[in-house]
């Protein structure tokens, strides 16, 4: 036959393996190209009296099949290229979607029997194409992942995935596994009861065919007379508490705001008291409805389609030879030196952790000691694997040790004289060629190279506490760095397997600026007298992670006010005042109250159960809203969303950020910007730069300067341009 993404090989008894090889790409993925190639299969299969059955597996080293194509998914959605009608492409894009169902369909009724022997990680759309297979064997290897992670990014399985889990193992064992997205090992699949076995990697093909020989006439379980649904259909006993249990669970956890699971809920729901066949027809529908939300196209962009281009170096300049770190130094083994330690350790590096003493040094390497344990009792890791790389953490004051360091980050005290003092000692012993990093969060970098003898190497590479935990780092260039030390720290990075953004010095850089608004807007609107009840729960509300009083609190109330003063005295003239300064000063300085370190901030902290929020804040503030209703939770979540938006848009005007991904995936990996807005600039952008601008200058008006729109978005709304349109990024190739 001739296929493009297929091998096909027939042995002597009719049994076709089917190897899924695309030539264009490093991992399979179901592209235009490969379901070409699967209708061709399936006829040839169905068709053909002298073939018995067919195994399909995968030739790639690193897995089965990771599922959609999403980059030529985005562009149909987001219409590029197609002038067509919004009616036509709704009518193309349920048509594309009803076809792959009815194709999958056809592979499980084509009357020969179909194993998928996976050999690597399926997921998404790889895992339904093996759902449609009729037996799935696995190969033992507790790294594959099997998983329908569509919801993460914002979509529902399209290919079957809703209907065909929960008919084999019941929605109550399903659900979890689409509205949450998280993978399952091949054990961990085999009891849950969606593969059939778990052999050895090299038995996977003759125990596919020994299957075959025995099970001529397979057929799906929903196929057979009598089936019944495990654990019944929505409305047996036991699956309407299920679906009552999971909708109230969906309402709870995501404030309504992910259209997504919402979707999901609905597509098992319906599709389980029908046919498959209409069952995958409403699937198709829904996802056809799904992909023409901005919620989902959003997430799909930031959270899959520049997350990608970031992780594999959108912004590295070009021609700087990798650099690969082999050997870092760490200066400052605190909380996130010892952080920075375990995860590049974790990576292969060799690190050298310094601190003052050997006990602190030693304080930050028995970190990495207290997080292998930790995955070692979850089973996430060996004995072997701790030996390893806590043998490549020396711990040390001696800056002897550092010789030979390709890059080395201070994490020492945030003091200016302190950081000069580490950076002057660690050159003097670093070769030329060496990058220095510091990981301060609030000094400027060009600032800090003041002390190096080669500010074009001194470069500000910022990560997020817990460092194990935080996916984003972000660079910052000082006025002098150069192209070398940029793309050493992005190299670093991608071995560390973060995501870096690349932003330009600036007071509080990107994240901690347009982080602090939000904090800010929760204390501006208790000093207006909103009960702060409200305050916290219209935060979660929006999609943050967490209110921005207690977040306040979690900072430190005494840091905030530190940094305002500091500012004050920058700006002069040019601060601000807004209604919270006097709140915060009289917390601090007349109250004492400095946040959940000392147990006193907007909540209190009783040493058993649950914090509350402090009633004593009644007495500083005139409380005078304490009842919500859909209108007023409409504007607080603007004010929310619209104050940091206008804060990315300031530092995309003062080039503090330059590229419409990193503004967007910096904002939902560092502060935790409502994800399911695709970040701030598609905030703007969805909401239309002309609508944007009315509405900041409405709240300008009510709430102060704050939400005065900058030159560059009414240059914007007049125009009638969109950020990701004016700033397209360049699309590197991968
Ligand atoms: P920390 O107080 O936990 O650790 C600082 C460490 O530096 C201590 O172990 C101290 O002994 C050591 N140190 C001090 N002077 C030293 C010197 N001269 N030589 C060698 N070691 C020295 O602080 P931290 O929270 O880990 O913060 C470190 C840096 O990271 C600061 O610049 C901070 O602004 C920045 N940062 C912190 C966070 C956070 O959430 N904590 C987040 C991002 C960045």
């Amino acid at each position: 036959m001739n296929l493009n993404c297929f091998k096909w090989d027939q042995d002597a008894d009719g049994i076709v393996t089917l190897t899924w090889d695309d030539p264009k790409r490093t991992m399979n993925v179901l592209s235009g190209e490969t379901l070409r190639d699967i209708a061709a299969v399936i006829e040839k299969i169905a068709s053909d009296e002298a073939i018995n059955g067919a195994v399909i597996t995968s030739g790639k080293q690193n897995g089965f099949c990771a599922g959609a194509a999403l980059d030529e998914m985005e562009s149909t959605a987001s219409g590029a290229g197609a002038p067509k009608s919004e009616e036509e492409r709704i009518r193309d894009r349920y048509n594309a979607n009803l076809g792959f169902n009815l194709l999958l369909r056809k592979l499980e009724t084509c009357g020969k029997p179909i194993v998928a022997a996976i050999n690597g990680l399926a997921l998404g759309g790889g895992l339904e194409v093996t759902l449609a297979c009729h037996y799935r064997i696995v190969a033992d290897n507790p790294r594959i992942q099997l998983g329908l992670p569509e919801s993460k990014v914002g979509l529902l399985p399209g290919g079957g995935g809703t209907q065909r889990l929960p008919r084999l193992i019941g929605a109550a064992a399903a659900l979890p596994l689409i509205l949450q997205g998280n993978p399952s090992d091949p054990m961990k699949a085999k009891e849950m009861g969606f593969v059939h076995k778990v052999v050895p990697a090299e038995a996977l093909l003759s125990e596919a065919k020994k299957w075959i020989k025995e099970t001529p006439d397979a057929v799906q379980p929903w196929d057979k007379k009598g089936y019944k649904i495990p654990g019944g259909g929505p409305h047996a006993p036991g699956g309407s508490t299920t679906f009552t249990m999971g909708n109230a669970l969906y309402r709870k956890t995501s404030f309504n705001n992910y259209p997504a699971q919402k979707f999901i809920l609905s597509c098992v729901y319906e599709g389980l008291q029908v046919p498959i066949e209409a069952g995958l027809r409403i699937e198709a529908r829904y996802f056809t409805k799904l992909l023409m939300e901005p919620a989902s196209r959003n997430m799909i962009r930031s959270l899959f389609l520049s997350m990608q281009d970031l992780n594999k170096g959108a912004r590295r300049p070009a021609g700087v030879p990798d650099a690969k770190v082999k050997k870092l130094g760490i200066l400052g083994a605190g909380m996130m030196g010892a952080g920075i330690a375990y995860v590049s350790a974790n990576a292969g590096m060799e690190v050298v952790l310094l601190d003052t003493s050997q006990e602190a040094a030693d304080k930050g390497k028995a970190y990495s000691t207290g997080l292998l344990d930790g995955q070692i009792k979850k089973g996430r890791a060996t004995e072997q694997k701790k030996t390893e790389v806590l043998g490549r953490i020396k711990a040390t004051t001696n800056y002897d040790d550092l010789k030979g360091c390709d890059l080395v980050i201070e994490a020492v005290f945030e003091n200016r004289d302190v950081k000069a003092d580490v950076t002057k000692k660690a050159e003097a012993v670093l070769a030329d060629s060496a990058i220095f990093g510091s990981n301060t969060s609030t000094l400027p970098i060009s600032g800090l190279a003041e002390a190096s003898v080669r500010p074009e190497s001194f470069i500000g590479i910022h990560f997020f506490s817990p460092v194990d935990r935080m996916q984003l780092v972000e660079i910052i260039m000082g006025k002098k760095t150069g192209e070398k030390a940029l793309a050493m720290a992005i190299d670093y990075v991608k071995q560390i397997k973060k995501t870096p953004i690349v932003v330009n010095d600036s007071r509080g850089f990107y994240t901690s600026r347009c982080f602090g608004t939000y904090v800010g807007e929760g204390q501006e609107m208790l000093a207006e007298g909103i009960a702060p009840a409200i305050i916290d729960n219209v935060g979660r509300m929006t999609g943050m992670p967490r209110g921005p009083l207690e977040l306040a609190d979690d900072v430190a109330l005494d840091l905030a006010y530190k940094v305002r003063e500091q500012t004050k005295k920058d700006l002069g003239d040019k601060y601000e005042p807004g209604a919270s300064d006097a709140l915060i000063e009289t917390m601090v300085s007349k109250l004492g109250r400095f946040g959940r370190k000392n147990g006193k901030g907007f909540y209190e902290y009783p040493s058993e159960g649950k914090k509350r929020l402090w009633p004593g804040l009644s007495d500083i503030v005139s409380i005078k809203v304490t009842e919500t209703d859909a209108e007023l939770v409409e504007e607080l979540r603007k004010r929310f969303l619209y104050r940091q938006a206008i804060e990315a848009a300031r530092c995309f005007e003062e080039t503090v950020v330059t590229d419409p991904r990193e503004a967007d995936v910096g904002a939902i990996l560092g502060w935790g910007f409502a994800p399911w807005t695709g970040g701030p600039l598609s905030v703007i952008d969805t909401v239309g730069a002309k609508k944007f601008v009315e509405e900041c200058d409405r709240m300008a008006q009510k709430y102060g300067k704050r939400f005065a729109p900058n030159a560059l978005l009414r240059d914007m709304a007049a125009k009638g341009e969109t950020f990701y349109s004016r700033f397209a990024p360049q699309k590197k190739a991968a």
